[in-house]
């Protein structure tokens, strides 16, 4: 249960003071549904509002505070047009302007005579100076409130720098005083602040200097995300540890018979895997292996190895992948090689209903079918095996600890294999796979034709469409990607079906579309036309399935590259250059173009390694710049900047180890407020991994 003292941060931002149903929309897209997820939206910067000129003084474009005496009002005279107030001081005048604004309202704020302080941006018309909508006013009264420095908030469409600043504080007022969760040591060695005190700090800055990372304020905070997660990593780690493994060493029948049908020889790193893999199952205690591979560097082949590892103690093996399409397609490639060594592979979806169904768990639960491929349906209740040893888990690029600790719920004694499509710097898997065992594909199959690739702007759309043209007529597929744009899902399906009916001007019936909002059998039906014939060009949002395999398609056009993260460049331009076929991907860009963004395209040009182009990502990354970074498959933090505060990261890591070597259930005194610490951040589930929990 989550602590009491915890209650008023996870009450819904609307029972701030202020906050109605509609602020409170806005504020659950713009930082999140609790009062908590206020606390971590940090300012961006800071306005200074000490600059005090007379009105003869203030400069165009500069912030700046004035004592002004009201003359007139002159109210608009047509709805369109603004309402200016006359103010002046000894210097000379300063004309207000606000845009439909209430006269009454303005009335009362500003009455004709008296005096007044104003505070924002001034601009000069005709050699007149005027500011409009005054972000600060007030009486004299008033001028030490007004005139200080304000931080200044990220913000979203319909919320204002006021609105966002206000609530902040009034979730800063509900923030109570916590137990220290720190370890002593580290904590007096850093000369950190208390929790709350470091969130007093980083919402107030006083100078630029104070929105630095490497403040002790900020690294706290930086560390106390980091430590929740890693902590949360050990949690399911332990959990899983707990539950009893079993020794599991085929004696490599199963695999001597299936490698002559494999058209190819394994490469090294494939090799390598493998020995990596068998000797952890052969081991009593449970397997928890991460399989890290690039897209196409061939780990189908060594989950099937694997699993036949399983299969020839007389067991069972289970490999589920996080959607329908990709589960099918790993059935079709696994199912033909077991049936000619005489295993009989299965199939459960969430789509395979009534007597299919029971058929399928009927074999499962007899122990006939041997490998059984799946999505999530694999974990219903009533799936039940003769005997499971390993499951394999095909994250592709989902980032699903939660997966992992619904296995581990489930009680089997089973081994965990995880494998991810997503190359993570090395020093950044501990953030996203805690201490896991890693096995990297570092090496890909060799005969696979380099990618080429080109950068081109958007104007250039005629070639484009002229290229795609003779691609086809040489009998080329192709991926047409249109992007996301984070704050309107709406308005790129338009792009997107804009787009399609462009192109199927030009090509006629060939030309297909998917997007996220279609139905999962509408998705695949058009997937499967791609993948089997009739539908030679693609055009889709990036639902575009992340592991999907149409070895024939050679080509791949992005949209708007710019938009999108390098890691997400990079599985997208992997789906083409899969077969013998030399393959092109075309990234087209809108204008202007960043100095990163430009750096990241350039990059996708030099590189196809996956390992590399994720390092190149980590240094890039540009705050909030952009789309899909949750596609990147590292987690998200908000506080904590995995570039700037990296040495942390280690740090956390050796103190969450030690911790649950030392108190494994968290019930001393810094094992409570670890507990806080962990719900905090939301961490609710593995804080049910504890026995008490
Ligand atoms: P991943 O799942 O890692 O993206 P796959 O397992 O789907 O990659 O493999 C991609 C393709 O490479 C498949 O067509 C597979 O048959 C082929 N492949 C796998 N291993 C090798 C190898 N050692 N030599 C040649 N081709 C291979
Ligand atoms: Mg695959």
């Amino acid at each position: 249960m989550r602590p009491q003292s915890l209650f008023p941060l996870f009450c819904p931002v609307d029972s701030l003071p202020g906050i109605g149903p509609r602020l409170a929309k806005l504020f659950e897209k713009l930082t999140g549904p609790h009062v908590a997820d206020l606390l971590w939206h940090l300012p961006s910067g800071l306005v200074d509002r000490s600059f005090r000129p007379t009105v003869a003084e203030a400069p165009s474009g500069r912030i700046a505070t004035l004592v002004v005496t009201v003359e007139s009002h002159e109210p608009s005279t047509a709805p369109r047009r603004p309402y200016r107030i006359r103010c002046r001081d000894h210097t000379g005048f300063l004309t207000l302007v606000f845009f439909h604004a209430r006269q009454d309202w303005l009335e009362r704020a500003f009455p004709v005579g008296e005096v007044r302080v104003v505070s924002g941006t001034v601009e000069h018309f005709n050699g007149e100076a005027q500011m409009t909508h005054p972000d600060r006013h007030g009486t004299l009264e008033e001028l030490e409130g007004i005139e200080g420095i304000e931080a200044v908030y990220p913000l979203t469409a319909g919320l204002t720098p006021k609105v966002v600043a206000r609530a902040v504080s009034r979730a800063l007022e509900r923030a109570p005083d916590l137990p220290e969760w720190i370890e002593p040591s580290v904590f007096r060695q850093r000369r950190w602040p208390s929790w709350k005190e470091a969130l007093t700090i980083v919402h107030s800055p006083e100078s630029e200097a104070d929105l630095h990372l490497d403040r002790p304020a900020r690294q706290r905070l930086a560390y106390d995300e980091m430590l929740a997660n890693q902590l949360a990593l050990s949690l399911v780690r332990a959990s899983m540890r707990k539950l009893k493994g079993r020794s599991v060493a085929g004696d490599g029948s199963l695999r001597a018979r299936i490698m002559p049908s494999l058209p190819f020889a394994l490469t090294g790193a494939q090799e390598r895997s493998l020995k990596e893999i068998t000797a952890d199952m052969a081991e009593p205690a449970r397997m928890l292996r991460l399989l890290q591979g690039d897209v196409g560097s061939g780990k189908t082949i060594v989950a099937l190895l694997a699993m036949l590892n399983a299969v020839e103690t007389g067991a069972q093996a289970a490999i589920m992948a996080p959607t329908e399409i990709l589960a099918r397609q790993h059935f079709a490639s696994i199912e033909p090689l077991l049936a000619s060594i005489g295993i009989r592979a299965g199939l459960l979806t969430g789509r395979d209903k009534g007597k299919s169904r029971k058929a399928v768990l009927e074999d499962l639960a007899a122990g006939e079918i041997k490998i059984i491929v799946g999505t999530h349906a694999l974990f219903q209740e009533d799936v039940v095996f003769q005997d499971l040893a390993l499951a394999v888990i095909d994250e592709q690029h989902r980032f699903g600890v939660h997966q992992r600790l619904e296995l581990a719920a489930k009680g089997r004694a089973v081994d965990v294999l995880v494998m991810t499509a997503t190359p993570i710097p090395r020093t950044l898997t501990l953030t996203a796979y805690g201490d896991m065992d890693v096995s990297r594909l570092d090496e890909k199959p060799p005969g696979r034709q380099p990618v080429d690739t080109r950068v081109l702007p958007l104007a250039r759309m005629e070639d484009v469409v002229m290229g795609v043209e003779r691609a086809m007529r040489g009998g080329a597929k192709v991926y047409w990607i249109c992007p996301l744009v984070a704050e309107s899902e709406t308005s790129d399906l338009a792009a997107a079906e804009e787009r399609h009916l462009h192109l199927s001007q030009i090509f006629g019936e060939r030309v297909g579309l998917v997007h996220g909002k279609m139905k999962a059998a509408q998705k695949d039906a058009v997937m499967e036309g791609f993948a089997e014939g009739n539908i030679d060009l693609l055009v889709s949002t990036t639902v575009v399935e992340v592991g999907v395999n149409v070895p024939e398609a050679t080509v791949m056009v992005i949209e708007h590259a710019e938009r999108f993260g390098l890691a997400q460049l990079h599985q997208l331009r992997g789906r083409v250059g899969r077969g013998s076929g030399a393959s092109t991907c075309l990234l087209l860009y809108g204008s202007p173009l960043s100095e990163t963004a430009r750096a990241r395209l350039e990059i996708m040009r030099q590189t196809e390694d996956g390992f590399r182009i994720a390092e190149e990502d980590l240094r890039l990354r540009g705050a909030g710049e952009l789309l899909g970074t949750r596609q990147s498959g590292l987690p998200e933090f908000r506080v904590a900047d995995l570039t700037a505060h990296a040495d942390l990261l280690p740090v956390a890591r050796d103190d969450a180890r030690l911790i649950l070597e030392t108190d494994p259930e968290l019930q001393s005194k810094r094992g409570e407020a670890l507990r806080t610490l962990l719900y905090l951040f939301e961490r609710d589930a593995q804080v049910r991994t504890l026995r008490s929990g």
